[in-house]
């Protein structure tokens, strides 16, 4: 196979439609194929971190009907064979690897240089965007709320705050319009400085969580995505200015580009004890008033 294109996206800018040309598919295992683009709209799920699940929407050859993207994937490349999804052995970005959209379709009959469409649910897309945005939010209002549990000096998040989300985060998964993050509370975690204790009450906690989030919701700030590129594994940074001041965190995914999109964000936690420390699982939800 000759070296393929980085993928250039489009969905950072917020688009949900693209044109493209065919630069390679591969054949899968199970019949369907895998669909490169030179550019694309459409999101798909990271490996090495999947938090935002894949966009929903369809491909389109000329004149033939539209194809269902039943799943789309980051695929990469050294030169030789295309590794997709979960056999990609490298966090996207790394050195020395090539990566792409892989958009696989039950259609056959897409051929390299075809012209493709792209077409992309946005009500679905928004949904998600809302629910990383407020996912985001969230874990800062998170970290701000357990500050007075930390006995040491701890690494700080991006609005200075000790970096609970980022030391004790396990998974995060981005939904319609909300997010749940699964956090792990161990013998680590204890050694760095943080109280256990702060966690002994779920409700009071969501409570001071809430209240954090519905003061800057109520700021109504602009969000937006900077880019080092329009390639895939390109660097890209959500800002958002708070009333703190403007935080900056690194994500590949899509987002709200204004907090009034949110309407307002809650959260509950529930605290589970398991083999050597406890579990957190924040569920965020935001509540947009015209979706
Ligand atoms: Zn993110």
């Amino acid at each position: 196979m000759t070296a393929l294109p980085a993928t250039l996206v489009d969905y950072p800018a917020g688009a949900t439609a693209s044109t493209g040309v065919v630069v390679h598919v591969e054949p899968l295992p199970d019949g369907r194929s895998a669909v490169v683009l030179d550019r694309t709209a459409f999101h798909p799920v990271d490996t090495a971190w999947p938090d935002q699940p894949a966009d929903r929407g369809t491909l389109r050859v000329a004149d033939a009907a539209p194809a269902e993207i039943v799943e789309a994937v980051v695929g990469a490349t050294q030169g030789g064979e295309l590794l997709l999804g979960r056999a990609v052995p490298v966090r996207t970005g790394t050195e020395g690897w090539t990566f792409v959209v892989a958009h696989v379709v039950e259609a056959d009959g897409i051929s390299v240089g075809d012209e493709v469409d792209i077409d992309v649910d946005a009500d679905h897309r928004a949904a998600l965007s809302r629910g990383h945005t407020a996912c985001h939010l969230a874990s800062l209002a998170l970290d701000a709320a357990l500050a007075s549990a930390w006995r040491k000096e701890a690494p700080t998040d991006a609005l200075g705050a000790p970096a609970f989300d980022a030391l004790a985060i396990q998974e995060s998964r981005i939904l319609s319009d909300g997010s749940h993050d699964l956090y792990r509370i161990g013998k680590s975690l204890r050694r760095k400085g943080f109280d256990p204790a702060a966690l002994d009450d779920p409700a009071a906690l969501a409570a001071a969580v809430d209240e954090r989030l519905a003061a800057w919701i109520a700021a109504g700030s602009d969000i937006r995505i900077e880019r080092d590129g329009e390639a895939l594994a390109d660097r890209r940074t959500w800002v958002c200015t708070l009333p703190e001041g403007e935080v900056r965190i690194p994500c590949g995914g899509t987002h709200a580009t204004s907090l009034a999109e949110l309407g307002a964000v809650t959260t509950a936690f529930a605290v589970t004890a398991v083999d050597g420390g406890i579990e957190l699982v924040m569920t965020t939800t935001a509540h947009p008033t015209d979706a």
